[in-house]
């Protein structure tokens, strides 16, 4: 395997000042080298202790007591090494993080809540959805969340260790994991991730999903090792953005950055949700397909399907308009954010794939300076994994910041 890319560690943890003041510097030092190790081996899966001595520039002893430390703790274990199959002699033993420690990972959308037990390493152990009628309240919404995971109980009593929970939400939620607003919910100001807590007794870490999707990408999918990655797109409905510079989400004033959804890109077009006529999200939607195919509730892979062979006129026609605005944003963006990579999530996904030569002409031809630049113009590759994966990130990032915090 090509060495790790060592610049997708974990959030920085902590400095001395900020923990009380009276820890030392060598204890800083190794809770940044837990933290190096416990993620590489979340982000990459196994590894031997040689691996991860290359990729975190650390000697063999450092590794060997860093190892032995989150073993004790329960977080990583031996399996078998890649390098010992075939050979005589004592077998080598590889690091796996364990996957028994996991999060609670949770979606919130106008019409399905679901939720999802993952393990370190981004492994989906369960997951549940429940198909609601119209956007639940916030209330129903942490009732409906409560009691699906209420019948993953028993498993997850009898086999795991859940750290906390994370929550996707389609709006703009601040740091506290209140919602500012979010229109496709028609919630204003609610401090949902408080509210889920209380009722689940674990912390709750919500973040813009969108935002979360561009993390979820950006660590196990098609972005990885991506400095520079713009995420757009979501689910079949709306258009949320994540916009990676440098390795670090944009976050913003409250961290509300990232709705490239609404980027006018047609002044007297249709009413957005926002108020303000010819967004993107307006423009660009699968709610405005549908009626044309005649078919009701497809997913992306049903989509994908129908938008391969279908031959009417007035589809072909609608798809070929919203590509036409699609391309006008994406231009727009490479020449605001000078991405490596775009990726192209849910109902965007399935436009990518009608419409490639179109949107890589917009991303490739269009920008200024284009003929000097390389941009990658991807479909998101996790697809109905990334919302449960993503939420969980969240919920594992104190984790893997204080490995030695779990001993609580
Ligand atoms: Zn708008």
């Amino acid at each position: 395997m090509n060495p790790p890319a060592f610049e997708i560690v974990a959030p920085a943890p902590p400095t001395a000042g900020a923990v009380g003041g009276l820890r030392t510097t060598n204890d800083v030092v190794r809770q940044q080298n837990l933290s190096s190790v416990l993620s590489l081996l979340h982000l990459h899966g196994a590894l031997s202790r040689a691996q991860l001595g290359t990729a975190t520039g650390l000697n063999r002893s450092t590794v060997t007591g860093l190892v032995m430390e989150l073993t004790e703790l329960g977080l990583v274990r031996e399996i078998p090494g890649a390098a010992s199959t075939g050979r005589v002699g004592r077998p080598t033993l590889d690091l796996e993080p364990d996957q028994r420690v996991a999060a609670l990972s949770v979606r919130v959308e106008p019409h399905a809540v679901t939720v999802a037990l993952v393990g370190l390493g981004g492994v989906v152990h369960a997951r549940l959805r429940h198909d609601t009628a119209a956007p639940p309240t916030p209330r129903r919404f942490v009732e409906i969340a409560a009691s699906s995971i209420e019948v993953m109980r028993a498993d997850i009593d009898r086999h795991y260790r859940v750290v906390g929970a994370g929550l996707a939400v389609p709006g703009l939620v601040n740091a506290n994991g209140s919602v500012l607003i979010a229109p496709p919910l028609k919630w204003h100001r609610d401090p949902v991730a408080a509210r889920l807590s209380d009722e689940l007794g674990l912390t709750v870490t919500a973040g813009n999903d969108a935002s979360i999707g561009a993390l979820a990408e950006s660590r196990f999918g098609v972005g990885r090792g991506v400095s520079n990655l713009l995420y757009i797109g979501g689910a079949m409905r709306g258009i949320g953005g994540g916009v990676i510079i440098d390795g670090t989400l944009l976050r913003g004033t409250s961290g509300y950055a990232g709705e490239l959804g609404h980027t006018v890109v047609d002044p007297r077009g249709r009413r957005c949700a926002c108020g303000r006529s010819g967004c993107l999200e307006a423009e660009v939607s699968y709610d405005l397909l549908e009626p044309l195919l005649g078919r009701r509730k497809l997913d992306e892979d049903e989509l994908d399907v129908e938008l391969g062979v279908v031959r009417d006129a007035a589809v072909m026609a609608e798809v070929a308009r919203q590509v036409e605005l699609l391309s006008i944003a994406l231009t727009n963006f490479v020449n605001a954010f000078s991405p490596e990579t775009i990726v192209l999530s849910g109902y965007l996904g399935c436009l990518l794939s009608v419409s490639r030569e179109r949107l890589a002409d917009a991303v490739r031809v269009q920008p200024l300076g284009a003929e000097g630049r390389t941009i990658r113009l991807e479909r998101a590759h996790l697809r109905s994994r990334l919302m449960l994966i993503g939420p969980a990130e969240l919920a594992f990032a104190e984790l893997l910041s204080n490995p030695a915090g779990i001993r609580g």
